[in-house]
């Protein structure tokens, strides 16, 4: 858009780039193309100056300060300017940007492929979970053993990827006798488990399996489908944490779920039309109940809103921006709507059943911030991979729809960045730019307390007058130049010290998924 200089509208969005990155952002050569030479490496001492800073527990922004980061511990903060006699190996200028704590992501999957017989590079997935700033990533359910080896790689840097915590799936939860769930959670424990996710259990083997958790010290968390068990059951056996919304609406029923007779869970059409169909039908009074219930014994809520998002509107999640140049052919096959692929229930999707989904995200979202302002710990999931949700473009999707839920945007920051940390129990090192704490970084090109979609791997539209990226309430002066550019998106993501280019990992991102088309050899 162009106000007063008509003929820039027509160069196009190449050429916007380049100006918000020359005018606007104050480090245009990080804006280039070519990959800087801090990309990737560890650094002694690496000093990000001139930055504005976001906590990550809720307190207000501050700055500009100095951080000075060495062996990937954040070893001090202070006004700009102090630390510069010290040597640092390297330094990256923040000015006019925002420097906030690294993502946890609590609720994801590695996949190494989607469509049956279409692999999809695991590098990939990384790259774009870095790319939208997520560092530390909790793994609820897959491949145990690689996520294993790909968890010691990441500690030990010889792979570019998030930390990753594992808490494998509760296999014989379902089938297994109390003993021989307690005998498969202890082998795991030993096997390295960080955790346990619990799925569609009876009481008896909830009681087995969360007693034996506790025994071990392993945290745990679930999620619960329309079953024996609801969330209540899971409260009162001390589980550490609930995903998605299943199970707390359930809790609160005056009954059984009112579902119409010709009802069958495992049709996913089926399923997912009345999934959230059980918000409207609790008791609120009820609801409110379990809700404190939740706050007063520690339960944390990972809600996961942006993997469902599809069934409220299914043509805005099928015509994203960025599946253009970033959704894997993989992906793509597997999410076109057929009953063979989990969570491609869109065949034939009405305007009814998206009306109905709305009306739940009002409910299950009023519920989420009822928990939140009552002091119960959210956190930020994408479960992406699934339902038109791609890695790291859902968590900065999930931000804002915790936004939309109520919270401001430094509580959303707070529930993506400390409060992850509290929920995987390392919260005296992660989730906060605190000196001494674990150096996960990121450096955004703006404000995203202005804008949470300046956290979006794809960018954003920023407003930008005479040559200044301003907030869009900003008055413009008679005769001032006023544009829209693309701009905003992570800049740096720094993990354990080390600094990995934003936009040097979408550009490999778009090079692996052109490979991926061109290789292609049948059509889905
Ligand atoms: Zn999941």
């Amino acid at each position: 858009m162009e106000v007063t200089n008509r003929r820039s509208l027509a160069t196009g969005v190449g050429l916007a780039l380049f100006i918000a990155a020359a005018l606007t952002l104050g480090a245009a050569a990080q804006q280039a193309p070519s990959t800087p030479a801090l990309h990737a490496k560890l650094f002694r001492r690496l000093l990000i100056r001139n930055a504005m800073v976001i906590y990550g527990s809720g307190r207000p922004p501050y700055g500009p300060a100095d951080i000075v980061v060495e062996d990937g511990r954040i070893a001090s903060i202070g006004t700009p300017g102090e630390f510069v006699a010290r040597a640092a190996d390297a330094v990256i200028d923040a000015t006019g940007k925002y420097v906030m704590p690294g993502i946890v992501n609590t609720h994801m999957h590695w996949h190494e492929e989607r469509q049956p017989g279409m692999p999809q590079p695991i590098q990939y997935e990384r790259n774009l979970y870095l790319a939208a700033g997520v560092t530390t990533a909790r793994e609820v359910g897959g491949d145990f053993d690689k996520s294993k080896t790909w968890q010691a790689q990441s500690n030990a840097h010889s792979i570019i990827s998030p930390r990753i915590l594992v808490y494998p799936v509760v296999s014989k939860g379902r089938t297994g006798s109390p003993a021989e769930i307690r005998a498969w959670i202890r082998d795991i424990k030993q096997q390295g488990a960080d955790g346990l996710k619990i799925i569609a259990v009876d009481r008896d083997q909830l009681e087995a399996i969360l007693d034996e958790a506790h025994q071990l010290g392993l945290r745990t968390t679930t999620h619960i489908g329309v079953e024996e068990t609801t969330a209540k059951d899971y409260i009162e056996l001390g589980v550490n944490a609930i995903e998605h919304f299943y199970g707390i609406a359930d809790a609160a029923l005056n009954g059984v779920q009112n579902f119409p007779p010709d009802m069958n869970y495992n049709d996913e059409i089926h399923r997912f039309a009345y999934a959230g169909e059980l918000w409207a039908q609790a008791d609120p009074v009820k609801l409110s109940k379990i809700i404190d219930m939740m706050v007063e014994r520690h339960v944390g809520w990972s809600p996961t809103f942006s993997i469902y998002e599809a069934s409220r509107d299914v043509l805005r999640a099928q015509n994203l921006p960025w599946f253009k140049d970033y959704l894997h052919p993989s992906m793509e096959a597997y999410f076109k709507p057929s009953l063979d692929n989990h969570g491609s229930y869109f065949l034939g999707w009405t305007s009814s059943q998206e009306a109905r989904w709305k009306r739940q995200y009002r409910i299950w979202m009023d519920a989420v911030h009822e928990f939140g302002v009552k002091g119960g710990l959210v956190t930020t999931g994408d479960d992406a991979g699934y339902i038109y949700s791609m890695y790291g473009f859902g968590i900065s999707r999930e931000l804002e729809l915790h936004e939309e839920a109520g919270f401001h945007p430094l509580e959303v920051i707070e529930h993506a960045t400390w409060n992850g940390a509290r929920m995987l129990g390392m919260e005296d090192q992660l989730g906060k730019v605190r000196e001494g704490f674990i150096a996960d970084l990121l450096v955004v090109n703006g404000n995203p307390l202005e804008n949470l979609k300046l956290l979006n791997p794809y960018g954003a539209d920023v407003m930008v007058v005479s040559g200044r990226q301003v907030s869009n309430d900003t008055p413009v002066g008679v005769g001032e130049r006023v544009q829209v550019v693309h701009a905003g998106g992570i800049e740096w993501t720094i993990k354990d010290g080390i600094p990995y280019h934003v936009p040097t990992l979408m550009r490999e991102v778009k090079d692996m998924v052109a490979g991926a088309r061109r290789g292609r050899t049948t059509t889905p």
